[in-house]
């Protein structure tokens, strides 16, 4: 299996190579030539598997130059002993047809980990095969979760060196805490004036700056990206879609006649489109439902075809999904145009110099055929984790709402109520402040009063992960200026500009 650039087909590489450099020079993402299929013996197979079983088994064939000793490596080392009871993805049954997966049952409490556990053993084994014993220095641009997934993750990792920035005011006060508590020998963590869009672009401009790289690889240093633009983050996120629908075959022939829906609270595009690459890999998905809150760029995509990021952006309970400029979508564009690289790159510096890009009626009648967009603002947001409480008796955070509030708008637009699996990206006790606010209760000042009494009225347990935080000792409280950055990073590597 080689991969291609969205914005240059000339360049291909192998996916230890993909995963080491996490973005091609010209700024383009790397996307596999072909998707691979899963015939109904593969699915058989897989069903008799565990979790880690699933996912040697899926990346078997996306991770052609891994060796079977280096998968089980990377997979067994990510996959047990950091999740609740090894079980990184269970499926909870809130009724007859829809079906929460709950993705936050690992060391940070968001989805992210199911594939921020797994990338720095990706990283290593494809650094060791290609990069010749350098250092590599992963930046990361946050908007709350995928840092700290990724300091946990990278944390005393040999040969690496981890720095995190995040949106200063833009992440939740745990999730702040979060990451200016983290351990380890190899991680800096700084917030930035700027908004998470800000940061993206400044880790992307960095990374994409010839004179910092040269100055790199004379220290014996390499850049790589923990961000969902890295393949390595997105082909982990493959398999719990797949291992959901394993788990679904438990209710019964007739359950999935019709296939089932997959609703995603989205907002860099990476989730959903792991979703889709295991529709194209035999699952039998039938609509991806596309969740966003305010900033909605992606749901007038869906529906207009225009994708315009020219608007006000607003920060809502659901901070990891404030986005306007969401990366992963330029490899859904390369997909949808049969991999044409220049009408990727064309629409990609339309969205760089003006802000926006219009798609062709084909495409938009494409995207439209396997997409459902959709959003919810703040109140729906709040209205829907206090409706579900109360109906169901399960506790759902405020990303997760969005996506439950979405579906009610999609069964009720379409009045398609096939089964559905909505996906739980982070536990409601990290954002404990607006869950509390949303049950209609008086949120305490103190955040782990706030934490302790959503525990009480809600009958359901802290992840012990929170908990733990109390006691955890501050060490990172760095501000700087979006310009800075650079500036920032060699100070931090010891690398004279
Ligand atoms: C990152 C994140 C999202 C958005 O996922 P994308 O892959 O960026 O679309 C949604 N919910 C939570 C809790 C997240 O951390």
């Amino acid at each position: 299996m080689l991969y291609n650039s969205t914005r240059d087909n000339n360049a291909v590489v192998s996916s230890s190579e993909a995963i080491a450099s996490g973005i091609s020079k010209e700024g383009g993402l790397f996307v596999p030539q072909s998707v691979p299929a899963l015939s109904a013996e593969d699915f058989a197979n897989m069903k008799a598997l565990d979790y880690v079983g699933r996912a040697n088994y899926v990346f078997r064939n996306f991770l052609t130059d891994f060796t079977e000793e280096e998968l089980k490596y990377c997979t067994e080392g990510a996959y047990l002993g950091s999740f609740d009871e090894d079980r990184p993805a269970p499926l909870k049954a809130l009724n007859e047809k829809v079906n929460i997966l709950e993705l936050w049952h690992g060391p940070t409490c968001a989805f992210k980990d199911l594939a921020l556990q797994i990338l720095p053993y990706l990283l290593t084994t494809s650094a060791k095969k290609v990069g010749g014993g350098k250092k590599t220095v992963i930046l990361v641009a946050t908007s709350g979760d995928t840092g700290k997934a990724a300091l946990e993750g990278f944390k005393d990792v040999k040969d690496t060196e981890i720095m995190v920035f995040y949106p200063n005011d833009g992440v939740s006060a745990m999730q702040q805490l979060q990451m200016n508590t983290q351990a380890g020998e190899n991680v800096y963590v700084c917030a930035i004036n700027g908004n998470f869009d800000d940061a993206q672009t400044g880790v992307k401009t960095i990374f994409t700056n010839d004179e910092v790289k040269t100055l790199l690889d004379k220290n014996n240093m390499g850049f790589s990206s923990a961000n969902s633009i890295n393949w390595g983050r997105l082909a982990p996120q493959i398999i719990y879609y797949i291992s959901s629908y394993l788990d679904l075959l438990d209710k019964g022939e007739d359950y999935l006649k019709d296939g089932f829906n997959v609703v995603v609270p989205t907002g860099n595009f990476g989730n959903i489109l792991a979703a889709y690459y295991a529709k194209e890999m035999g699952v039998p998905i039938n609509k991806l439902i596309c969740a966003s809150n305010s900033n909605n760029v992606l749901t007038d995509f869906i529906n207009t075809g225009t994708y315009d990021r020219n608007r006000a952006f607003y920060t809502t309970i659901s901070p990891s999904m404030d986005i306007l400029i969401s990366s992963n979508l330029e490899r859904m564009l390369y997909e949808l145009t049969g991999h044409d690289d220049k009408q990727v790159s064309a629409w990609q510096n339309s969205l760089k110099n003006e802000g926006k890009y219009t798609v062709t009626p084909e495409i938009l009648a494409k995207l439209k055929d396997i997409f459902y967009g959709g959003c919810c603002d703040e109140e729906g947001t709040a209205e829907t984790i206090k409706n579900t409480f109360k109906k169901h008796g399960y506790l759902i955070d405020t990303h997760t709402s969005v996506a439950v509030n979405v579906y009610g708008k999609y069964v009720e637009e379409t009045g398609d109520d096939r089964p559905v699996v909505i996906a739980s990206t982070a536990s409601p006790y990290k954002f404990a402040n607006s869950v509390l606010e949303a049950l209609g209760l008086e949120v305490p000042a103190d955040e782990f009063e706030a934490v302790e009494l959503l525990s009480n009225k809600t009958n359901t347990a802290v992840p012990a992960p929170i908990s733990a935080l109390k006691s955890a000792t501050v060490r990172f409280s760095n501000v700087c200026n979006k310009e800075d950055m650079n500036k920032v990073v060699l100070d931090r590597l010891g690398i004279k500009g």
